[in-house]
């Protein structure tokens, strides 16, 4: 297209780029520095069981926390955090950080919740994601079966049969696995069959247009019907209205996550949420 829009067009496009390599450098290394700095931070976003009404589980989400400009969300650096490896040591530390606090609410009596961290391809690629989980759980005496893993399901796509090792893996070591944004991706049901999971989390793409009825409704209740026969819970995403979570229960769905239960919020926040459920337990 550059040709038809005359001479200065291909010096424009340089200049962008250009301007755009600068930036991309500058916040890797404001990154780099931030996570030096300890500006990262994890925040909970709570996941309601649908059987009993009860928050079983949370989301560690991470947020960077910049002096002056506060605080930045995952699509803003999760992207180059992933090109330049430094995914590695974020996914380093949100899984240490959520461990820690999860065992921390149960030791309070707080809470038996599982908490659930998001795992880079990166980290399943290099070699080492085993052994650091084996590494925190001991560290921190969290009990396995309380820890998730969610791995995103465009990023299992390829290498499927290592993949699936490590997988297994990760089940001998009794933690629980997750396959996030399912149906997004290209995967196919066989490839369900094949991945050793226990959760699936539809995308929150097609829990929007849930109450309309027609398409994303189908798709849901497809893939809420498959997951269970093949043995699996399901998990919604994006939950914001009453009229989606009363279809999600009425197709047996088994947890629901959204704004509509809370926002992703800081550690205080969700403490106090779950002070407040343990409250209103005992009424
Ligand atoms: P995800 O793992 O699919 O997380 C769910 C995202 O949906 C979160 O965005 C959450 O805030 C948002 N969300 C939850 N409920 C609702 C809702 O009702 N409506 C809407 N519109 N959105 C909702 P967040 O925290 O911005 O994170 C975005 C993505 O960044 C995550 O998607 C995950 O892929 C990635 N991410 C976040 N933390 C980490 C991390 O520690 N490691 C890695 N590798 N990725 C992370
Ligand atoms: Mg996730
Ligand atoms: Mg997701
Ligand atoms: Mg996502």
């Amino acid at each position: 297209h550059a040709k038809h829009l005359g001479g200065n067009t291909f010096q424009f496009f340089t200049d962008n780029l250009q301007a755009c390599t600068v930036e991309r450098l500058q916040l890797e290394s404001q990154l780099r520095k931030g996570i030096e700095l300890g500006q990262l931070e994890v925040f909970y976003q709570p996941k309601l069981s649908l059987a009993d009404d009860s928050i079983n589980s949370a989301e560690a989400l991470v947020r960077w926390r910049r002096p002056e400009l506060g605080l930045v969300p995952p699509s803003e650096f999760i992207g180059l955090a992933e090109e330049t490896g430094l995914i590695s040591q974020i996914g380093e530390f949100v899984l240490r950080t959520a461990c820690q606090q999860a065992r921390e609410w149960q030791r309070q009596g707080l809470a038996d919740l599982r908490v659930s961290v998001n795992v880079s391809v990166h980290q399943l690629r290099n070699g080492n994601l085993v052994r650091l989980i084996r590494q925190v759980l001991d560290e921190t005496g969290l009990p396995p079966r309380l820890l998730e893993l969610e791995l995103t399901e465009n990023q299992l796509l390829d290498n499927v049969e290592s993949v699936i090792a490590i997988f297994h893996q990760l089940r001998e070591l009794g933690v629980k696995l997750a396959i996030d944004d399912f149906g997004t991706g290209y995967s196919s049901l066989s490839y369900l069959k094949r991945f050793p999971v226990d959760y699936v989390k539809i995308d929150q793409t097609f829990i929007r247009d849930l109450s309309v009825g027609g398409e994303d409704a189908a798709i849901t209740r497809a893939i809420i019907a498959m997951a269970h026969s093949l043995g699996l819970k399901v998990v919604a995403e994006g939950v914001e209205t009453q009229e989606q979570m009363d279809f999600l229960k009425a197709q047996h769905c088994d947890e629901i996550q959204g704004y509509l239960i809370s926002r992703p919020v800081e550690m205080d926040v969700f403490v106090n949420l779950l002070k407040e459920q343990a409250a209103a337990l005992c009424q």
